[in-house]
């Protein structure tokens, strides 16, 4: 299902001033990323890419053999408006003078050379987006944040266009992506208490069992936990204890606020520290930055 809400820069901002109001410890991480979110809503409208033409046949093979419907290297995008974001996105990040306004500085005179490493990201081109980074003396990670982030709004619009054409989704029950094939980053119990689960990647949310885990399709009860305080009823963490991984989840019946899931799961790092403290891993080891 496509998550696509009508004004989305002005959502994202009323849901940032919620979970400011809930957790006013989040104010610097908030203040950046509610920003970063606004603005690539802002530039939805902007987005033009070639439509999906999905031939059914092979609509039905993928769904047979469990496949998603595409990778990650064939997602589409429009270089201009990323260009356009990127520098956005870097000017963001210096005003709000987080860790990443050192590199933000630099990367933000050369937003024109950032079209040429969007293949390179999107094709997972280790070496590429490496040479680039250490050719202007930034962390690799922080250019793949700018180059993530600054395609966000046409991978949600490929999302939005592939959401389409998947067909059986309530019987999916895979642990990963369905349009792309990458692995969630959250989960969300919705009003009548079903569980779905968010995409690392496109954000694209698919319906999920309720007592399994999505990383090993482990259900035995004995070995899933789930770990809640009394004072954030609207956050739990997932536990599995047969592949030691864990995932968030948010009780939408418990949230007064409005749900933009990405600025949620950015809104939940201690519970990430927690997970770690009690010994669970780092939720995908090499994933690429949400
Ligand atoms: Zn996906
Ligand atoms: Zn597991």
């Amino acid at each position: 299902m496509s998550v696509v809400v009508e004004d989305g820069a002005e959502f994202v901002r009323r849901a940032a001033a919620g979970i400011l109001a809930a957790r006013p410890v989040y104010a610097e991480v908030i203040g950046f990323y509610g920003e970063l979110f606004a603005a690539q809503e802002e530039t939805r409208p902007r987005v033009r890419i070639e439509p999906f033409r999905l031939l059914p046949e092979m609509v039905r093979v993928k769904r047979q053999g469990h496949l998603p419907l595409i990778q990650v290297e064939e997602m589409r995008f429009d270089p201009e408006a990323g260009r356009f974001l990127f520098e956005e996105l870097c000017r963001i990040a210096v005003d709000h003078r987080t860790e990443l306004s050192a590199p933000a500085q630099i990367l933000r005179k050369r937003s024109a050379e950032a079209p040429a490493l969007f293949r390179g990201f999107l094709d997972e081109d280790e070496n590429r987006i490496q040479q680039a980074a250490a050719d202007v003396g930034v962390e690799t990670a922080a250019l793949s944040f700018f180059l993530y982030h600054s395609l966000r709004p046409s991978i949600s619009r490929c999302e939005q266009d592939l959401a389409g054409f998947v067909i059986d989704e309530s019987s999916w029950e895979k642990g990963y992506c369905p349009v792309c094939g990458s692995q969630p980053a959250l989960a969300q119990l919705d009003a009548e208490g079903r569980r779905f689960l968010f995409c690392s990647f496109c954000w694209h949310r698919w319906p999920a069992p309720r007592t399994a885990c999505p990383f090993c399709g482990n259900g035995d009860p004995g070995h899933l936990a789930y770990l809640y305080s009394d004072e954030e009823q609207e956050h739990r963490l997932d536990l599995c204890d047969a592949c030691r991984k864990y995932l968030k989840t948010i009780d939408a019946r418990n949230l007064a606020r409005p749900f933009y899931p990405p600025l949620e799961q950015v809104a939940t790092l201690h519970l990430d520290l927690k997970a770690a403290e009690s010994g669970y891993e780092p939720l995908l080891p090499g994933h690429r930055p949400a």
